[in-house]
């Protein structure tokens, strides 16, 4: 790889000192934004001096900001217009709630500003966009397959375009996404300020990833995969799919005031379980791909706003989506792809909160969750049932290194290895007889306040759009 800045400390306490201007300043203020965080003092600085940028850092940390920020600024010093039917800055995300959501962050920032913000999704109406494009404008926020759809229709080029931005960027360069990336490459001029963020970055897809970049900084706040030291993790061993929804119900019943995102790896699945739910008297809606945009749209809210207190979801849920009371998520069904855990995981403890993660590994999932603690470099620890037999292993070596903090929950077990049942769950979901096991120190410094990093990782769906 071809990184060429090197880190750089976090020796910056306000936006001020960031370079940003007063007016922007004083909006992060009202939105409550005092101090940035290690990415946003990171990069921030180097994103304004033109650079292409790879930005990695846990869920939860405000890289949207890290983002966001420098381009208004950008955009504000350069006193040009957009032309009709075209962009200033490309920004790319996997999916239609996350582009939403990074449309009303920006839309948030430039409170005071002259800059038009446009999205563009799948399942929405796509003369109303193209419409809205008519006058063009300075920032698109977009999935690959509608942008393409809208350019094919010649309602959007993308030849002016001065920064172009993925999120969840190793989603971006993967399977489900590289075909239409490298075509929306081909149309952005060559002479552009790239710029990619994330949670995790295996390291085929860091590789690829330098094909789109010129000279890249790299900004790594702490090691790529990692979930926050803030997130709580159990895993319970039951026996089948039965036993998992029990679970789930008692836990839940046990938790009356939580807010929780329940994933499973099948939309059928996902919707089979709402509606199980749903008639044994739990506050619940579903999102997956099954759904109509409209029913997407609705069910987010309602949980965003509260009325819903549990989302069932599959990994359409899993990237980006900032909901601030998320306290539990659930792996229900293990993911098959171990990177999907840690984003999962990342829906809770964000901007420095507390959450919990609880997985049900059911007889057949012993393999996924190897890979998942392989992946962690942890022992995610027992909170009840027996692990299948052939998912017992030597005494898990102490992680290497303890560089940047990470890899929570490590020791737990206190060396025993997967053990036995602990006895029952308590009530929010953690092992009977070990309280909470928070760690004590910031070790990777999220910057929120006394908060620890939240954290995070990626998920790894392999479909357009999802
Ligand atoms: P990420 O993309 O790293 O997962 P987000 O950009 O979604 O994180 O930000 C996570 C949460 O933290 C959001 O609710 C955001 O408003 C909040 N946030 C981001 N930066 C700051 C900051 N400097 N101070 C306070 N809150 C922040
Ligand atoms: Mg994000």
């Amino acid at each position: 790889m071809v990184f060429g800045a090197p880190e750089r400390q976090n020796a910056l306490n306000n936006f001020d000192e960031l370079g940003l201007s007063k007016k922007i300043v004083k909006t992060l203020g009202h939105l409550g934004f005092e101090t940035p965080t290690p990415i946003q003092a990171q990069a921030i600085p180097l994103v304004m001096e033109g650079q292409d940028l790879i930005g990695l850092a846990q869920t939860g940390t405000g890289k949207t900001a890290a983002f966001g920020l420098p381009i208004i600024e950008a955009l504000m010093a350069s006193e040009t217009r957009p032309q009709a039917r075209s962009t200033r800055v490309l920004i790319l995300a996997p999916t239609r709630e996350l582009v939403n959501q990074i449309g009303d962050n920006l839309r948030a920032f430039c409170a005071k500003l002259p800059l038009k913000i446009t999205q563009v999704v799948g399942g929405a109406s796509i003369n109303k966009q193209q419409f809205q494009l008519e006058r063009g404008t300075d920032i698109l926020v977009a999935t690959p397959g509608r942008l393409l759809d809208l350019i094919s229709r010649e309602a959007v080029t993308l030849r002016h375009v001065s920064h172009l931005v993925l999120d969840e960027a190793d989603q971006m360069l993967d399977l489900g996404f590289i075909h239409d990336l490298r075509k929306i490459a081909k149309m952005v001029p060559p002479k552009r300020q790239t710029l990619l963020f994330s949670a995790t970055m295996p390291k085929t897809i860091a590789d690829l990833a330098a094909n789109f970049l010129t000279n890249p900084a790299k900004v790594e706040v702490t090691p790529p995969g990692k979930a926050a030291d803030k997130i709580e993790q159990h895993v319970h061993f039951v026996a089948g799919q039965n036993a998992k929804t029990e679970m789930l119900k008692k836990i839940l019943t046990e938790n009356p005031d939580g807010r929780s995102i329940v994933f499973l790896r099948t939309k059928h699945g996902a919707e089979k379980l709402m509606k199980h739910l749903d008639i044994t008297g739990y506050s619940v809606a579903s999102i997956h791909g099954n759904k109509s945009q409209g029913q997407r749209e609705r069910a987010l809210k309602g949980f965003r706003d509260g009325e819903i207190k549990t989302l069932i979801a599959t990994d359409v849920a899993a990237r980006g989506i900032d909901i601030p009371a998320v306290s539990h998520v659930f792996n229900y069904d293990l993911p098959e792809v171990p990177d999907a855990y840690v984003h999962r995981i990342g829906r809770t403890a964000r901007a420095g909160r507390d959450g919990i993660a609880i997985a049900f590994c059911g007889p057949d999932e012993g393999r996924l969750l190897r890979d998942i603690e392989k992946l962690m470099g942890i022992d995610i620890p027992v909170a009840s049932g027996e692990p299948p037999a052939n998912l017992s292993r030597p005494v898990r070596p102490q992680r290497r290194g303890g560089a940047g903090g990470g890899g929570n929950n490590r020791n737990h077990q206190g060396g025993q290895g997967r053990g036995k049942s602990e006895g029952g769950a308590k009530a929010d979901g953690r092992p009977a007889g070990k309280p909470g096991h928070r760690k004590g120190g910031n070790r990777s410094g999220n910057g929120f306040g006394q908060g620890r990093p939240a954290r995070s990782g990626n998920a790894g769906g392999r479909r357009r759009e999802a």
